[in-house]
């Protein structure tokens, strides 16, 4: 166990990445502010099972990312609760299928309030409670951070979105020695990817698997062990950059 625990916040963090990044947290002794979305069937009672499991402390708070009121009490959670924030990650993300001609400015307007918007308010709230040496990561993915993604023009927009995010407040940070960086998963099995409408399923993860490098889709602990190292001190001369973490998927050539 670290000598010094770590304090995080973490949102989306009742499924997927953010749930490994609790359990990762946990391994290292570290004390997480569990951010669940009660919109969501996922139950965050599970994944603080497994960072007890694992060795580590949390507590499950109720975050819409959507509210800035709700994500700015779910930073003062860490400070009520552990007396100080390290680790900021905005995690939570929607995906959702849009034709062209269906996306109207609702849907447009829905998913970036998740997307990017819900990234800037969570990682503001956090910058308010970080102290020097901290640091935050946002999630982005290949689609938007690397690829263009056919009928998911405004989660790609998000996601690119997002990169600009990162790096300005990485040099507006920095003065502070607060790091900021990005995350860019490629193609990783959680409940996200395994939607068979909005993303491409069990059998499109399967199919996808193949022609990946490294032989198969990732592991939502391969991109969690990733956000850990960004985020401790290994990286501390590392800031606004995106780190793709895909299996080799985008440096393989297609003919
Ligand atoms: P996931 O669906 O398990 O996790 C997303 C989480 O965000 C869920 O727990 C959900 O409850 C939460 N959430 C949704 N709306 C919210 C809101 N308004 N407020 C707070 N929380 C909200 O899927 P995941 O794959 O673990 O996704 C984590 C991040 O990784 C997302 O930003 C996603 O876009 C990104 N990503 C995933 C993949 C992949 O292949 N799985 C690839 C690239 C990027």
């Amino acid at each position: 166990m670290a000598s010094d625990p770590k304090v995080s916040i973490i949102t989306g963090a009742a499924s997927g990445i953010g749930r490994a990044l609790a359990v990762h947290y946990a391994a290292r002794g570290d004390q997480t502010v569990i951010g669940t979305f009660p919109g969501d069937p996922h139950d965050p009672e599970e994944t603080l099972r497994l960072v007890k499991e694992a060795g580590g402390e949390a507590v499950i708070h109720e975050v819409d990312v959507r509210s800035t009121p709700s994500v700015n009490r779910f930073a003062q959670r860490a400070v009520d609760e552990y007396g100080r924030l390290d680790y900021t990650v905005a995690n939570a993300g929607i995906l959702r299928n849009a034709p062209l001609e269906e996306l109207s400015d609702e849907r447009w307007t829905e998913m970036l309030d998740v997307d990017l918007t819900g990234v800037l308010r969570t990682l503001r709230a956090g910058a308010v409670h970080t102290g020097k040496g901290g640091s935050m990561v946002a999630i982005s993915s290949i689609a938007g951070g690397v690829y263009g993604w056919e009928e998911h023009a405004h989660y790609a927009a998000a996601k690119a979105g997002v990169l600009g995010l990162v790096r300005s407040l990485a040099v507006e940070l920095g003065h502070r020695q607060i790091r900021v960086n990005a995350v860019i998963p490629g193609l990783i099995e959680t409940p996200q990817s395994l939607d068979p409408v909005n993303s491409i399923g069990a059998a499109g993860l399967e199919r996808a698997g193949r022609d990946i490098p490294w032989g198969r889709v990732g592991r939502a602990a391969e991109v969690a062990s990733v956000i850990g190292f960004l985020t401790s001190t290994d990286a501390q001369y590392v800031t606004g950059q995106p780190l793709i973490v895909d299996g080799g998927l985008t440096v393989k050539m297609r003919a």
